[in-house]
């Protein structure tokens, strides 16, 4: 019997991040930096949110998108925090932001079109647009302090180039585009029928002032997907929703595939979404902040090179200096340093690697005190 499947589903591996993160909590006595998800807990308010609505026998099918109270709270947020005007006719509520991206290009893509995605990247953006059949096209930024250089972007573009994916700030650099960069891009695409997506889930956790996000260029807003998640802020991840913005003809396509896969999000956890919404998260920018200066100041007293963080909780270390490729590197580290981190090719960008600081102040200075032995044995 000839048993054939979808080729898509053949050509795309298991997450290679994931597996790494597993062979770290699987070595004895390895003291982990790989995970990308905060070490705090979920806000007991928006926890509380649920419980009531769990007893309040909140547990039927909710609309498809979400509940409008819901939506309206989502409207309300973007507009009165980061300036973007989205009725709730124009978002939907789904599984995470990893649902926003697998509607945004299920929705977009035909076969053969192409996605422009600047690396280092979240490998999700590559798999997902494999099995959506696109053709993922990369971008390196590696050379240009990991802005987008507008020149490599105009050459990167074809007639089936269909989007552009921004990430800012990134993961796995915690970098952000600069105004130069954004209006450089925005030149380059605002008469050209390619969207963009804007992966902007880091935005709250942002350490400066001049942050600018590519979705603020409303003269794109027909070809402009916003994608959010309630997983990073919030501590939330394993909650997993987020949300998409989109002009409304857009919107109304994503909700087939939203509806045909999923129906919707829990109806439960809809109004923890409103309270989580309303959180206050200065003081988690403020650990993140002082972590990140932490771990840059040590890493640079070390002679690695590195570039600082502006958001997120990611360093992106180039390790090239040592000679070896990104696995083999870390692969040695976790074996002979105890220490994890997760290889940079896993992001499209060899000669890194990645450094998470989602950790405590002892696990990181622990962590550090390991890579600092290793690299004294390397050298
Ligand atoms: N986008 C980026 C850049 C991420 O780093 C992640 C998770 O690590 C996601 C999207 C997915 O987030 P979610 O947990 O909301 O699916």
């Amino acid at each position: 019997m000839d048993l054939t499947l979808n080729s898509a589903v053949l050509d795309v591996e298991l997450s290679g991040i994931r597996r790494f993160t597993f062979l770290v909590r699987d070595t004895p006595g390895a003291c982990a930096l790989t995970i990308g998800e905060p070490d705090l807990n979920t806000p007991d308010a928006v926890k509380e949110a649920a419980k009531a609505a769990l007893d309040a026998n909140d547990t039927h099918y909710p609309p498809g998108n979400g509940y409008p109270y819901m939506l309206q709270a989502i409207s309300d947020f973007e507009a009165r925090v980061h300036g973007l005007h989205y009725s709730p006719e124009e978002i939907i509520l789904t599984i995470g932001a990893t649902e926003s991206l697998f509607l945004s290009l299920s929705t977009v893509l035909n076969p053969g079109d192409e996605v422009i995605i600047p690396t280092p990247a979240f490998s999700l953006y590559e798999s997902i647009t494999r099995l959506c059949r696109g053709v993922p096209v990369a971008l390196p930024t590696e050379d240009n302090a990991f802005q987008i250089d507008p020149e490599a972007l105009a050459r990167a573009i074809t007639p089936k180039t269909k989007a552009v994916i921004l990430t800012s700030p990134n993961n796995p650099t915690g970098c952000i585009y600069t105004q130069e960069t954004l209006d450089a891009v925005h030149d380059i695409l605002k008469d050209k029928p390619i969207f963009v997506l804007c992966d902007d889930v880091y935005r709250t956790l942002v350490y400066t002032d001049g942050y600018h996000s590519f979705s603020e260029y409303q003269d794109m807003r027909d070809r402009i997907i916003v994608i959010q998640s309630f997983s990073k802020p919030y501590a939330m991840t394993g909650w997993r929703l987020g949300y998409c913005l989109a002009d409304a003809p857009i919107r109304d396509r994503m909700q087939i595939f939203h509806q045909y896969s999923v129906v919707s999000a829990p109806s439960f956890v809809q109004p923890a979404c409103v309270t989580a919404l309303q959180t206050d998260t200065s003081g988690v920018v403020e650990i993140f902040r002082r972590r990140r200066d932490y771990v840059y100041r040590r890493l640079v007293e070390m002679g690695l090179s590195v570039q600082k963080p502006e958001g997120a909780f990611y360093m992106f270390i180039d390790i090239r200096p040592f000679g070896m490729d990104s696995l083999a590197f870390c692969e040695k580290m976790l074996r002979e340093g105890l220490v994890g981190l997760i290889p940079g090719v896993y992001f499209g960008t060899e000669g890194y690697m990645r450094l998470s600081y989602c950790y405590s102040d002892e696990d990181l200075k622990e962590g550090l005190d390991r890579i600092q032995r290793f690299i004294g044995t390397l050298r």
